[in-house]
């Protein structure tokens, strides 16, 4: 690392340590790359972590083998994590359903239910122990100067950092993208996701659940607890405002009910949190010395819970492009090289969100064709296995051009 009157020169400044960012610096940093990781939140070393953290994330098989490739894997899977080995849809309105079961594709498991603070806080703990990443925290980004040769970055405190390459993973509302100036082609969803943790009468099984209702699915993700899971609702936004607060019995109840009682009564909940959903591409992924991945290049709706693992895909990706070309003297930080990381990624994350997009529109239609439609498709797709372990594969992360690191089942 080197400081003169430009400011500290790195090889790549990244901005944002959400799950996305620290696994890319984790990535590029066993791999020798100096890196400057600008983080906006404050750190918290005395977090109370007896709290369940109401964010809990469905992990693909792909992004289980890019954790393990960082060693962060076995640092997660150290706590207790759960693992869903079954999958089970269905529709309010009718009789249709599906069933997956990873016994069918002879795997031990689709995916696992993770509680987002445990990845992140491990992937934390390992970056700290690297000397080639030096942490900026809390700062932001406010100056952005590109160059042929190099890239400036401002921060909110004053200083100043250069390198050949600027990587935004900070988010959905990236302040990198804007900086840029690279548009979003964004559509929102008039839906909010509210979150908790909860636990419940009946055991779930190691069965993830999801129950499609007319105004969005509401899913119950089981935990590493035999009675306790994640649940993501996604709602109306004034619905999910009025869930919010309400007082916990009735939150209960109106869980139970639109559960239809599937887990019997729902005992306890934990902290309740809401989020606004939105469908977002960016127009481009990269420009001459700067690239975007995570959120920050695309937000998914959350019924495939898949936007964390798209962006871990986008990380090992762009991780990988960037080592091979300075093993071949090449400059990573060049429009040439990130084009192709572009190329890879932007249409493998457009498909996925098309798969979600006609999901989501196909359940949440009233209109008696759609409906008879939808609960006929599911029938015929849970009696075709072939169809269905296409189906699983795509689940669990390991279809279509994946990174070396996310590639092969087991
Ligand atoms: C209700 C819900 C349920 C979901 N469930 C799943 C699931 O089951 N599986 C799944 O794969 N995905 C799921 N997702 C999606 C997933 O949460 C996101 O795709 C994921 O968090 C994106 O990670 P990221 O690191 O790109 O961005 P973020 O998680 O948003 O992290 C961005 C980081 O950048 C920092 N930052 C922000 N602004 C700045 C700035 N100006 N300067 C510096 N730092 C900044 C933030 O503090 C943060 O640390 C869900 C989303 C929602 C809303």
């Amino acid at each position: 690392m080197i400081t003169n009157n430009a400011g500290t020169s790195v090889d790549v400044i990244i901005a944002g340590a959400g799950i996305v960012g620290a696994a890319f610096a984790a990535l590029l940093g066993r791999a020798g790359i100096s890196i400057a990781l600008i983080e906006a939140t404050a750190a918290e070393p005395d977090k109370d972590k007896s709290v369940a953290d109401p964010r809990v994330l469905a992990i693909t098989r792909a992004s289980e083998k890019i954790l393990r490739k960082i060693n962060i894997w076995d640092r997660i899977a150290g706590n207790r994590i759960g693992c869903f080995r079954e999958m089970h849809v269905w529709d309010e309105n009718g009789h249709g359903q599906i069933h997956f079961d990873s016994a069918a594709i002879c795997e031990s498991t689709l995916g696992y239910i993770i509680e987002s603070r445990l990845i992140q806080d491990s992937l934390h703990a390992a970056l700290s122990n690297m000397d080639t990443i030096k942490w900026y925290r809390p700062a932001r980004p406010v100056l952005l100067e590109k160059y042929d040769d190099s890239v400036v970055l401002g921060l909110d405190d004053g200083r100043r950092l250069r390198s050949r390459l600027i990587v935004a993973a900070d988010g959905s509302n990236s302040a990198v993208r804007e900086l840029a100036g690279i548009t979003l082609d964004s559509h929102d969803y008039r839906q909010s996701a509210l979150v908790s943790v909860v636990t419940t009468e009946k055991p779930h099984g190691d069965i993830a659940r999801q129950r499609f209702l007319s105004y969005g699915p509401l899913a119950f993700l089981p935990m590493a607890e035999p009675s306790r899971c994640g649940i993501v609702w996604s709602t109306r936004p004034e619905h999910a405002a009025e869930l919010m607060n309400m007082d916990m019995g009735r939150f209960h109840l109106e869980l139970e009910s639109a559960f239809a009682g599937t887990l019997g009564r729902i005992i306890s909940s934990g902290t309740r949190a809401s989020f606004p959903l939105r469908r977002a591409q960016a127009e481009h992924y990269c420009q001459h010395r700067l690239a975007l991945i995570g959120d920050s290049a695309h937000s998914v709706h959350p019924l495939a819970g898949q936007g964390v693992n798209l962006g871990l895909l986008d990380a090992a990706t762009l991780a990988e492009i960037m080592i091979e070309a300075r093993l071949k003297g090449r400059d990573a930080g060049a429009y040439s090289v990130l084009r192709r990381y572009e190329r890879w990624r932007k249409g493998e994350n457009y498909r996925m969100m098309m798969i979600f997009e006609g999901l989501k529109y196909l359940f949440e239609s009233e209109a008696c064709p759609v409906r008879w439609l939808r609960n006929t498709g599911m029938d015929i797709m849970d009696s075709v296995p072939v169809l269905k372990e296409w189906i699983m594969v795509q689940a669990m992360g390991l279809a279509g051009d994946l990174p070396a690191s996310a590639r092969g089942l087991s």
